[in-house]
């Protein structure tokens, strides 16, 4: 069994299965796309033990495939109504027109989640309740639709805001390791210190 599953949903969203410690064994879902087929047939396959699923933030290419999902969800609560109540977002992004599609399972905080393995961190701008989740024993941080590879979350979607997303770079994206990998919620991996001196836009904001 391989420490890190990653699978990109037809959204292009990332989700990743990610195994901290081998010691206890339990491993956690990054993010729940809208097509979570081939994510919950790996965990059969492997037999995973999963000790929940964690949602960067509520937008439905993260968060749609919470309906399919049968275990514990975590995600920052300010997120809530983005997450349960798709339908606005999904208008506005595919100009599809949806019946009410509202999700009415139990959602939990995500700050409460007590595990050695993992570091919560809340940065706000892209959604008001964006998080990014840091496993220091494999010196990795998933981070959603805050920091990409090359470029950064758009702040102009409901409670985006430019100001925290500044904010979020030059106080939360400063405190991860240079050395981490960095997985993010679209598109490929890289160095947190190899965006810090190549992604043009955090180079803007840093400092602004
Ligand atoms: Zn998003």
């Amino acid at each position: 069994m391989d420490d890190l599953f990653v699978f990109t949903s037809f959204t292009t969203s990332n989700c990743y299965i990610v195994t901290p410690s081998l010691s206890d064994g339990i491993s956690y879902v990054i993010d729940l796309p809208p097509d979570l087929d081939p994510v919950l047939d790996y965990i059969k396959k492997e037999n995973l033990s999963i000790g929940g699923a964690l949602l960067t933030h509520g937008h439905f290419d993260h968060a749609l495939g919470m309906s399919s999902f049968d275990g514990s969800i975590y995600i920052d609560l300010n997120d809530e109504q983005l997450a349960r109540k798709p339908e606005e977002q999904l208008k506005s992004f595919m100009g599809l027109n949806l019946d009410s599609i509202t999700y009415q399972g139990e959602l939990n905080e995500v700050k409460d989640i007590k595990s050695e393995e993992l570091i919560v961190h809340s940065n706000p701008g892209h959604t008001k309740g964006s998080s990014s989740f840091e496993f220091p024993s494999l010196g990795i941080v998933f981070t959603g639709d805050f920091i990409f590879k090359e470029g950064i979350g758009r702040t102009d979607l409901l409670t985006g805001d430019t100001n925290e997303m500044i904010y979020s770079i030059n106080n939360v994206f400063t405190e991860f390791h240079d050395d981490y990998i960095l997985y993010p919620g679209h598109g490929d991996k890289d160095t947190v210190k190899s965006i810090k001196n190549n992604n043009i836009l955090v180079r803007e904001y840093l400092n602004d």
